[in-house]
């Protein structure tokens, strides 16, 4: 059994992708599982992963087979992580916040959202008391910023025994319920923006993280569960060369791979038996994400691909990348019931 769900979401072909290439697309569907991936310039490959979404897939689709599990462990204590993986452009923060976290019609909500309803409608049918609170960071040149107060903007990363791995200082505002969630959050989107233009950044070359900490008291036994839910929409994971960077851009650029690399190095290390070895301490974002892949929570990974050929190479990459994800082995011990 793995410890990580890794499902596959193919994006719509866009307009450009459309005018080019007409309707072809790089895979042929198999089935939910599994799919042909066409490759010009290699071989046919045959891909299998938890779940494929293919573009018609709709939101609530990738919610419910994703998330579910995910918001009604933290209610009882488990600790959950969902990270989107892939190129710039292939549908990962389509797939975490819909086309716009405030102007979204129910259809295209995206992930966030979702979650958010999806936990204060279970807290509220549940006895006993209950609070939510919201951080939101960003990691961007190995530095973490508060995405709810922009004068933090080199938060330190640190370990508790009751806390486990936990960011120092993030803020956390208590939400109520969901309008109140949809504010803060959408006051962490416009800050993300206000940083990058003063920075002269890209979204896509950040990392963005949503975490909402989770205490349910039950009534019933007295006693008080904490549970999170992580939310990663990584920074692209396209080559450098690709992004035509140069200059500081460009030193940008290699710092974001590496960070993604340190990612990579840590699945590599968790699926070929080094696990005493796993090298967490590489990178923030790797040691922010100990607790989800080193196996205490339930950990999924949605690997979103443009369908067009001309992305194909990229494609195949982040294929590659849920491939090696998906060996990672639960230890008997983490792997929730
Ligand atoms: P990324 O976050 O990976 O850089 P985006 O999520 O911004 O990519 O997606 C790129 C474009 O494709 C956006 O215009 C987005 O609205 C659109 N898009 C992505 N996924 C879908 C989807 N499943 N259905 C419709 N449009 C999508």
């Amino acid at each position: 059994m793995s410890n990580v769900t890794v499902c596959v979401r193919f994006r719509p072909l866009s307009h450009k992708e459309r005018k080019a290439n007409a309707d072809n697309v790089c895979f042929r569907k198999l089935d939910s599982e599994s799919f042909v991936f066409k490759d010009e310039r290699e071989d046919d490959v045959v891909f299998s992963f938890d779940k494929v979404f293919y573009e018609d897939a709709q939101q609530s689709d990738v919610y419910n087979f994703l998330a579910v599990p995910i918001v009604s462990d933290a209610i009882n204590g488990i600790n959950g992580t969902i990270i989107t993986y892939g190129q710039t452009g292939a549908g990962k923060t389509y797939s975490m916040e819909g086309p716009s976290i405030l102007h979204c019609n129910e259809q295209k909500t995206g992930l966030v959202q979702r979650v958010v309803d999806e936990l204060f409608i279970c807290l509220r049918s549940s006895a006993g008391t209950w609070t939510v609170k919201l951080s939101m960071v960003e990691i961007y040149l190995e530095k973490v910023r508060d995405l709810l107060d922009l004068s933090k903007d080199n938060l330190q990363i640190k370990e508790s025994k009751t806390q486990g791995i936990y960011i120092a200082g993030a803020t956390e505002i208590s939400i109520l319920n969901s309008s109140d969630a949809l504010e803060n959050l959408s006051q962490g989107i416009a800050n993300r923006a206000v940083g990058e233009t003063q920075m002269n950044l890209a979204s896509s070359r950040s990392h963005c993280l949503y975490i909402f900490s989770v205490q349910h008291g039950s009534t019933s036994d007295e006693r008080v569960k904490m549970g999170k839910i992580i939310l990663v929409d990584l920074a692209g994971s396209e080559k450098v060369e690709k992004t035509g960077a140069e200059g500081r851009v460009l030193d940008e650029a290699k710092t974001i791979n590496k960070s993604l690399s340190a990612l990579g190095n840590v699945i590599n290390a968790l699926t070929t038996g080094k696990q005493n070895h796993v090298p967490f301490r590489d990178s923030k974002l790797t040691r922010i994400l100990q607790d989800a892949l080193g196996g205490n929570s339930r950990a999924a990974l949605l690997c979103c691909c443009s369908p067009s050929p001309s992305n194909a190479p990229e494609s195949l990459s982040t294929l590659r990348f849920g491939t090696r994800t998906k060996l990672i082995k639960a230890s008997p011990k983490s792997i929730p019931e």
